[in-house]
């Protein structure tokens, strides 16, 4: 499940358990689901981060 952080200047999109109540990282406990299109930039900004993928044969 995607979360999104909700504190002040941390909006932070992340993905956690599906009874997550905060977000690790900054301890925060404002967190909500984030939106659809907030997952798929979380999902666009990961696949972006990988290297392209190498073709086999
Ligand atoms: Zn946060």
């Amino acid at each position: 499940m995607i979360y999104c952080c909700q504190t002040k200047c941390c909006h932070f999109v992340f993905a956690g358990g599906t009874h997550q109540s905060a977000y690790p990282d900054c301890g925060k406990k404002r967190i909500r689901p984030a939106t659809r299109e907030e997952c798929a930039a979380y999902f666009r900004q990961r696949t972006e981060a990988l290297p392209p993928a190498r073709r086999s044969g």
